[in-house]
């Protein structure tokens, strides 16, 4: 076998919505029947066509298998599993003869149907993208199935390109899958690996045959610690697999992608096994140390030198520094970015609103491929040949250090001044006393998470005033009406801790990046968050501070409405930082105190317009949870002081509640008890209420409020499966500290849905309150 050589740029992949999100419009056009699944193919197959011409333009070979096959139609993991045959067995019938699992089928394992819940989602490594859980068994059977890739493969080779189809590789797939309910006690995915292993052999066997020369695996459980697997296991399970793999005929090149982190010990096993090329994540990991450099010589090493995962220019010149320290030992270098692009909006070229120095001192997916490829030619061709982009990249790097806003004396001076006070709420009980007299509320109280649907009047309304189009009082009148409505809704649900609803945020940390100082917003910069739903994060460039008030007269006319207490409602630190492009200047801690301090000056003006409860958001935080064990006491460290600054100045009468929105709460139990909110509301529906086991081991000593319903899908529950989930949770939690909402807030789900669940949530509350009153 001729090995071809590996590209000398590349990418490990490119964002999948569309630069105008059309993707999104496609399959939700689809999912709502207001076109054919013909026609979303349509439309994806033309986005697909425009990705390659694009990355064709901008510098990649069209041929030389530069360009990876990485669309998905709504998730990586969930292609990966439908390609291996990997499909529940409550979504078994929908599975074509032959193993095709068409859209419409897709769709509903995305989504769920009925009575059959979709697979989990969960947090993709250290990013805001979540992935569907693939659930494994004892007796899953593997099999070659979903042939999609081959196809697009195919597709992209009648256009004249020779492109890299992309997996999840076989150790990261199972690593990241859980045991089915019927699965023993101590099973694991990873023990599958041996059946699984040849299915990939097949696939990628049919798609050497078809003419790929390089097929790419992405391994990123191989850069971290934390996952339920030991590392031995899996630096076994990944040693086994390539070995496997590389010997298996025919088959493409192997390129075995390990973005996120650092793969330590991990890099010599995988160049042991006989793959042409691995890539490595250099901005978050290390160059390889000299322990781990003996293998590379027999490897291409696909440096990941600029970073995937933010929207900055960065430092060009080190850039090429760190890709030059590899040439001597590896068989090859090439270069590309640290991960996949899918993290970042596609150009700063439509960017015509923001501050002309600002954009000078950003790179989005296309001028990150502008990046990779011109390090390639410096790599090639030498320094010199690159100088003109190299002194440039270095020049905005020097104005971005200089720029007025950068260093704001006065705000790092109260940063500075903060104390271990100001961290410290003082007594529990005295708080719990304190509250109890204040809000006097029943048992088991209801409540949700914050945010009410946003229908297409409040999105329409909220971009007329954004264009200018209506006046701030005609705005301010509609948001107004709306909470209203809100509020009324509520009072009829007979919800017990009501919310405004957020109809004037567009998004949870936009909304406040839009009020502070020291953030700047894009116009198209979507990123893809779950399936069809993209966010649009912030550009926190600065020092930050609060100019005025953001949240007080929404919330106070809320509380005008009603006589029920309504909740304030604001985004955490952490959860700003994280869904935001932060600086990469200084220490993230460094970052968020300022922020903290902004939203503790917010506290303050709630609680003295009478504000008793307010919520303080907080769902990123297990999202930038380090992957590797070593890195997470310092992060969590800085992240829980700087939610603790951010709430410590409250009164002990006002009740301060947090929500994150995932289940491995055990992961960071401790510190979510550090935090020291006195509700915490958690997800919990989806993977039905197993966090419950992990508060009751953890001895967690705070109100919670196990999500009782899945907002992530339409579907509405029933009164006896939500009565069923409440007794559940008060297996683990006692009825004097449980509180009983959604799992998440509400805006991207219809009023019908969500009023029929919030009537069947209160239902079952009142039918749980009344089994408690008789058993007492
Ligand atoms: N308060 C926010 C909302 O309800 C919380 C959303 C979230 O946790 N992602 O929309
Ligand atoms: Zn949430």
């Amino acid at each position: 076998m001729t090995t071809p050589t590996f590209p000398a740029a590349t990418i490990l992949g490119y964002p999948r919505i569309g630069p105008n999100r059309e993707l999104k419009k496609a399959v939700e056009a689809f999912w709502r029947g207001a076109s054919s699944a013909e026609s979303a193919e349509a439309d994806a197959f033309a986005l697909r066509r425009a990705n390659r011409a694009r990355l064709v333009e901008l510098g990649l070979g069209a041929t030389d298998s530069s360009i990876p096959e990485a669309s998905s139609y709504y998730d990586h993991v969930l292609d990966t599993a439908v390609a291996v045959g990997a499909v529940p067995t409550r979504f078994q019938s929908l599975v074509g003869q032959d193993g095709s699992v068409d859209l419409s089928a897709y769709s509903t394992i995305a989504r769920g149907a009925g009575e059959d819940a979709p697979l989990e989602m969960t947090k993709w490594f250290d990013s805001n993208y979540h992935y569907l859980v693939p659930e494994i068994g004892p007796d899953t059977v593997f099999a070659p199935s979903d042939r999609r890739r081959l196809a697009e493969f195919q597709e992209a080779l009648a256009d004249g390109y020779r492109t890299r189809p992309a997996f999840v590789g076989p150790v990261t797939f199972l690593a990241l899958a859980k045991p089915t309910d019927d699965a023993p006690e101590g099973f694991r995915p990873l023990d599958r690996l041996a059946d699984l292993v040849p299915v990939y052999a097949t696939l990628i066997a049919e798609l050497a045959e078809a003419g790929a020369e390089w097929v790419q695996l992405d391994e990123p459980a191989l850069v971290t610690d934390s996952l339920p697997d030991s590392r031995e296991a899996l630096l076994t399970a990944a040693e086994t697999t390539y070995r496997a793999l590389a010997a298996a005929s025919p088959r493409p090149s192997l390129f075995v992608a390990a973005p996120y982190g650092d793969l330590g010990e991990a890099l010599p096993v995988l160049a042991g096994t006989g793959v042409e090329a691995i890539g490595i994540d250099l901005v978050r990991g290390a160059t390889p140390s000299e322990a781990h450099r003996a293998a590379l010589g027999a490897v291409t090493v696909v440096a990941g030198v600029i970073d995937g995962h933010n929207i900055w220019r960065g430092d060009l010149g080190a850039a090429l520094a760190a890709a030059e320290e590899l040439v001597p030992l590896a068989a090859a270098v090439a270069v590309s970015p640290s991960t996949s692009l899918l993290h970042v909006p596609h150009t700063v070229d439509v960017e015509t609103e923001l501050d002309a120095e600002l954009r000078s001192w950003l790179a989005f997916a296309d001028e990150k491929v502008g990046q990779v490829v011109t390090l390639a030619r410096g790599l090639r061709d030498g320094r010199d040949a690159i100088a003109t982009e190299l002194d440039d990249a270095a020049a905005a790097l020097q104005r971005r250090a200089d720029a007025p806003g950068v260093r704001v004396p006065a705000i790092r001076e109260r940063v500075a001044a903060l104390t271990d006070d100001d961290a410290n709420r003082g007594d529990v009980a005295a708080r719990i006393a304190a509250q109890e007299a204040a809000l006097g509320l029943d048992l088991l109280p209801t409540t949700t998470i914050g945010s009410f649907p946003q229908t297409g009047d409040i999105r329409k309304t909220r971009a007329a005033h954004a264009r200018g189009d209506i006046s701030d009082a005609d705005y301010e009148q509609a948001m107004r009406d709306e909470i209203a409505r809100v509020i009324d809704l509520q009072e009829e649900l007979g919800l017990d801790v009501l919310v405004h609803g957020e109809p004037e945020r567009n998004d949870m940390v936009q909304y406040f990046a839009e009020h502070l100082d020291g953030f700047a917003v894009t116009q198209h910069g979507w990123v893809q968050s779950y399936g069809s739903r993209a966010t649009r994060p912030s550009i926190l460039w600065g020092d930050v501070s609060r100019p005025a008030p953001i949240t007080v007269a929404w919330s106070t006319y809320a509380a005008s409405l009603t006589d029920k207490p309504v909740k304030g409602m604001l985004t955490g630190p952490v959860t700003i930082l994280a869904w935001s492009f932060v600086r990469d200047d200084q220490p993230l801690g460094d970052t968020a105190l300022q922020v903290a301090l902004a939203l503790r000056d917010e506290i303050s003006d709630l609680e003295a317009a009478g504000i008793g409860i307010v919520q303080v958001d907080e769902p990123a935080l297990r999202e930038l949870l380090p992957l590797r064990r070593a890195d997470q006491p310092a992060y969590l460290d800085w992240s829980v002081r700087s939610f603790r600054v951010a709430t410590s100045g409250a009164a002990d009468a006002t009740q301060i509640h947090t929500h994150l929105c995932y289940s491995e709460f055990a992961q960071v139990i401790d510190a979510i008890d550090a935090l020291g909110a006195d509700v915490t509301s958690i997800e919990a529906a989806r993977s039905r209420m197993e966090v419950v086991d992990d508060v009751a081991a953890s001895g967690f000593s705070r109100a919670v409020g196990p999500g009782v319903y899945d907002i992530h899908s339409p579907r509405v529950p029933s009164v006896q499966e939500v009565t069923g989930l409440i007794e559940r949770a008060l297996d683990g939690v006692p009825a004097t500290r449980l509180w009983i909402n959604p799992d998440c807030g509400l805006k991207t789900r219809g009023y019908e849905e969500t009023t029929a669940s919030l009537r069947n949530l209160v239902a079952a509350t009142r039918a749980v309150r009344e089994e408690l009153a008789a058993g007492a």
